[in-house]
């Protein structure tokens, strides 16, 4: 289980981004984060995944435990180490590597052939896309297909937590749906999710549990059945009255 207590982040001095953030994912959960822009979303994944530091952000209160360990204070590769892997808001993979390239740069902690094998082909089973393209140039890839190859990249590392930052963002609705499916089996496989989305209706019907953070707060938490319904959601991100 993760477990976020009391944790409050700060860029330099000026900015105060989370102030006394609370929730907790389950290892069979999907958690969605909604919440406006600027609400903290980012910040929250950059701290959980180790990599708040390269934003030049800073805990300063509070803490973030995977199970028995407090990862707040670890970096990036020991978090992922812990099976515990990012796939940061705007993609990030490696334009100018194959396909292929970029998923066995994802296969962290596979120490075996056998074990890196196993994972591209649940990756490519996934993605039937990242098969047929292996040997492309990954920034020939369409904005849909680099999402996927940053999902597949993230899971050769076989995830026990896979945290998604906004990957429905800029693509058409269809592929919206291609990726919720897909984030679905992920869970199914075994693979808790936390999803920061600004599709809250995409989200919520993925998860099973979501908060929604306001300026830096959780302002509202439970079931995505009780988020659904209720009014403040309902108005401000599912476009109901
Ligand atoms: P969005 O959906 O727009 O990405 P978000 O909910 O993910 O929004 P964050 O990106 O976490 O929000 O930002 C929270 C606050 O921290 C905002 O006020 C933002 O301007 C600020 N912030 C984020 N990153 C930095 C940074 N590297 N340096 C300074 N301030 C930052």
């Amino acid at each position: 289980m993760l477990s976020v207590r009391d944790l409050h982040v700060r860029y330099g001095r000026s900015v105060a981004a989370l102030h006394g953030v609370d929730l907790e994912v389950h290892d069979d959960s999907v958690l969605a984060v909604l919440g406006s822009n600027g609400a903290g979303k980012s910040t929250l994944l950059r701290t959980i995944s180790g990599t708040l530091r390269m934003h030049r952000g800073t805990v300063t209160g509070g803490e973030v435990r995977y199970g028995d360990t407090r990862v707040d204070r670890l970096d990036p590769a020991a978090i992922v180490r812990l099976g515990v892997v990012g796939v940061p808001e705007g993609r990030q993979i490696f334009a100018r590597m194959t396909v292929d390239e970029n998923l066995r740069a994802g296969a962290i902690g596979a120490r075996t052939g056998a074990q890196r094998s196993a994972a591209r082909k649940r990756v490519h089973e996934l993605f039937p896309v990242l098969a047929e393209r292996a040997r492309q140039r990954a920034g020939l890839l369409s904005g849909g297909e680099q999402q996927m190859l940053a999902i597949g990249r993230a899971l050769m590392s076989t995830p026990r937590l896979l945290l998604l930052d906004e990957p429905s963002l800029g693509l058409a609705p269809k592929l919206v749906g291609q990726i919720s499916d897909i984030i679905r089996e992920i869970h199914e496989q075994g693979t808790a999710v936390v999803l920061v989305e600004q599709n809250a209706t995409m989200a919520l019907r993925v998860a099973d549990h979501a908060v929604v953070f306001e300026v830096g707060r959780v302002a509202l938490s439970g079931t995505t059945a009780e988020l659904e319904r209720s009014e403040d959601v309902q108005r401000l991100y599912l476009g109901g009255h």
